[in-house]
């Protein structure tokens, strides 16, 4: 079926939305406006949605402070049945999810139900820990107080996530807010907002009350700031880029609001002489090559011992030649396209100036025969920490291949980035792997091992990667505040 088909058959079954939710109703912008949104594999228009600004965002935020007084008092049994009935919908609509996934952002189907998943999982884990919210009794100094800690939940949650996960980063913010009391107001990227809306269609399916979910779409800064000034919006979560999580944190000081922060990442992959050679080469083409390279965790840097860097150079390259590059709904495609030409661009600026600097091209280095946005998978050679794709990421599929002697200078090398989110160590050596991880300035660490990412782990970066954990047992945290009650006078 082609793509054209396939949306006007979301169409019908109710599941591709073409309007913003706000309270429980499905809206257009107020002003009529629209955006676009591509398939990125063909450039086809798939519909269009509302081109939201400031007063759409404003009745948002009030629907979600009106939800709020009733949701954050409903039982936390209540609220884990909601969860875990939004979570069985989202399983057994699946396959359209991961279609509309691979319409909008371009994924093969195959991962883009996979992301469902990896995103229905943090409604299901969070529908459990919803009624795990303990408080505290402490012992008190005095003979007549007693003492106590409330767990509460912080209030309406601003949550404005990236087009490369649509439905998961929506999922790992939405399902431990709305489990802990919290309700929330969602801008998903524009390029990619089909799914976050279907999410939000099936959460009201689940019973979840209009105004605990609200999504919004369109001008982003717009968005932004009316979250921002907002004195009911009392938590900002961001995915993306690390450049919009700095202007948020800014921004979220006038009100002082609770922020979580996941930004960008520049994961360096160390392969030591002792490594398992296939193990190292399928670690590192996993963590590199998942979603064309588009995502914060991806290997941006393959830093390999000397010892072992032209085995390891051969088996890799010719392991990233068989990846099959094409359109997501097409048999056996493991590559799609980059997400946009602006993406595209970006990836050729980066290899080109390797090239200039010295780098060698293993593999590809071009755009792919395809044309549009798909590019080859590539692997360089000779990478220097001075060049551009060592100091960014690229977000795109290149591995740049950088040589390195003693673990000191592998650890350097890895720590020399304000980024601090992913990293993975491929080594046999026990002891080796204890002190390079201790030594490692990362919020992940995978050791032989290139996909890590799961709902009951805590994720989230260092440094200039950002603030807070994501998933398990600690990211409901972020979405609650500590009240001390003390007791008094308990002789009379
Ligand atoms: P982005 O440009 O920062 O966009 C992220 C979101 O912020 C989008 O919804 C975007 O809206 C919105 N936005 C842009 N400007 C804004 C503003 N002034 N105020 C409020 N919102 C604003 O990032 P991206 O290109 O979509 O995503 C790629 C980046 O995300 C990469 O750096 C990647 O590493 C990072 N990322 C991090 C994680 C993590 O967990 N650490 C996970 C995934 C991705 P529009 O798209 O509508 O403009």
């Amino acid at each position: 079926m082609d793509a054209q088909s396939l949306a006007a058959r979301l169409k019908t079954s109710g599941l591709l939305r073409s309007q913003g939710l706000i309270g429980g109703k499905w809206v257009d912008a107020y002003d009529g406006k629209t955006v676009k949104v591509h398939n990125p594999a063909t450039g086809e228009v798939i519909t269009e949605v509302p081109c939201m600004g400031s007063r759409e965002t404003k009745d948002a935020i009030s629907s979600a402070n009106d939800a709020f007084q009733s949701w954050s008092k409903v039982t936390a049994a209540e609220r884990s049945r909601h969860l875990r009935k939004w979570y069985d919908l989202l399983i057994s609509h699946k396959e359209e999810l991961g279609q509309l996934i691979t319409l909008e952002q371009g994924k093969p189907l195959k991962e883009a139900i996979g992301e469902v998943g990896y995103g229905a999982s943090f409604i299901e884990f969070f529908s459990e820990e919803a009624k795990r919210v303990y408080g505290d009794i402490i012992p008190a100094p005095l003979a007549d107080r007693r003492l106590f800690v409330l767990k509460q939940p912080v209030g309406v949650v601003g949550a404005i996530t990236p087009w490369n996960f649509p439905l998961a980063m929506i999922t790992r913010k939405v399902g431990p807010a709305l489990a802990c009391g919290c309700t929330v107001v969602i801008k998903p990227s524009e390029l990619t907002p089909l799914t976050a809306l279907a999410a939000a269609e099936l959460s009201l399916q689940a019973g979840i009350p209009p105004g605990a979910v609200n999504v919004v779409m369109g001008k982003a800064s717009d968005i932004g700031d009316s979250l921002l000034e907002s004195s009911q919006v009392r938590k900002i979560t961001f995915t993306g880029s690390t450049a919009v999580g700095k202007k948020l944190m800014a921004g979220a000081a006038a009100t002082v609001k609770k922020l979580s922060l996941e930004l960008g990442g520049n994961a360096p992959c160390i392969v030591f002489d002792d490594a398992d050679v296939d193990v190292a080469v399928k670690g590192t083409l996993a963590a590199k090559f998942r979603n064309s390279g588009q995502t914060c965790v991806c290997a941006n840097r393959v830093i390999v011992q000397e010892g072992i860097y032209e085995r390891f150079a051969t088996a890799f390259s010719k392991a990233v030649q068989n990846l099959q590059v094409g359109d997501g709904f097409s048999e056996g495609i493991t590559q799609g396209p980059l997400i946009n030409e602006a993406a595209l661009h970006k990836v050729e600026s980066f290899v080109e100036d390797a090239i200039s600097k010295g780098a060698k091209i293993l593999l590809g280095g071009r755009r792919h025969s395809l044309g549009r946005t798909f590019y080859e998978p590539t692997v360089m050679g000779d990478v220097k920490s001075d060049m551009l794709i060592s100091r960014e990421e690229v977000f795109g599929p290149v591995a740049p291949l950088l040589r390195f002697r003693t673990e000191e200078e592998a650890i350097h090398m890895a720590n020399d980035t304000n980024a601090g989110l992913a990293a993975y160590i491929f080594t046999s050596n026990v002891q080796r792997t204890w002190r390079v991880t201790e030594a490692l300035e990362y919020g992940l660490v995978g050791v032989n091992e290139g996909i890590v990412s799961t709902e009951v782990a805590p994720f989230g970066g260092v440094k200039q990667s950002g603030l807070g954990r994501e998933g398990s047992k600690y990211g409901i945290d972020e979405y609650l505040e500590l009240k001390y009650v003390c007791l008094g006078n308990m002789e009379h």
